[in-house]
């Protein structure tokens, strides 16, 4: 089977199991190759369900993952998209059609190159993929969402100054040993907080 149509058996499962919902996102993840995203020898498993390695012990989140934080993000084709966490720059590949613009921020100067050079080869160019620590130097916003791809201890203040009110933050939060999505809107003065579901991403780090 080519890759072809091993995407189109992952995209119908997603569809089934309920984590594909909008006709934008499943028209994105069909036009996204997720192959280039990968390590060149994991080329036979990119449409597989499954988190893959992308080296400095990273990973790109299983495409179930990508579906249920895409979904859940909604973004409107005029929005300012921050993700903290770029990894392979897959998830940022997929809000790409669905929003303005996206400015994702890697730790790991390694994977901000690798991402870079994988969202150059799938022709995307509204994808800014800056390195740094995106708990603390994060470019001005305002973003009207913000998508934390990283397991976080607490919602840093850097991320609420740099969100329009009435915009929210999807983000992992750590409690307890496990992990929890929230989806955390900003109300003027106050945060809205709504758990969404049990999750497990790699942990944000300094
Ligand atoms: N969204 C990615 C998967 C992200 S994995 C994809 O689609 O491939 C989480 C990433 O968060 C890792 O690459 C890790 O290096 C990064 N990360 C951890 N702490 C961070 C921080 N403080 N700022 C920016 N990125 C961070």
């Amino acid at each position: 089977m080519d890759h072809a149509d091993k995407k189109e058996m992952l995209l119908s499962n997603l569809i089934d199991e309920g984590y594909l919902r909008s006709k934008d996102v499943i028209e994105s993840f069909r036009k996204t190759p997720r192959e280039l995203f990968v390590l060149p020898e994991d080329s036979e498993f990119a449409y597989l369900d499954h988190p893959l390695q992308i080296g400095l012990g990273q990973t790109i989140s299983a495409p179930h993952m990508v579906a249920i934080m895409t979904e859940e993000l909604k973004p409107g084709r005029k929005d300012k998209i921050l993700e903290i966490g770029g990894g392979s720059g897959y998830q940022a590949a997929i809000l790409s059609p669905l929003a303005r613009s996206i400015v994702s921020i890697e730790l790991e100067e390694g994977l901000s190159d690798f991402a870079r050079e994988n969202l150059r080869k799938a022709g995307i160019t509204n994808v800014e993929l800056i390195h740094g620590d995106g708990s603390s130097s994060i470019p001005e916003g305002p973003y009207d969402r913000i998508l934390v791809s990283c397991g976080s201890d607490k919602i840093y203040p850097e991320w609420v100054e740099n969100l329009k009110d009435g915009g929210f933050i999807l983000v992992p939060l750590n409690r307890f040993g496990f992990q929890t999505l929230y989806k955390i809107t900003k109300n003027g003065e106050k945060l809205e907080k709504k758990r969404i579901l049990d999750c497990s991403f790699v942990p944000l780090r300094h």
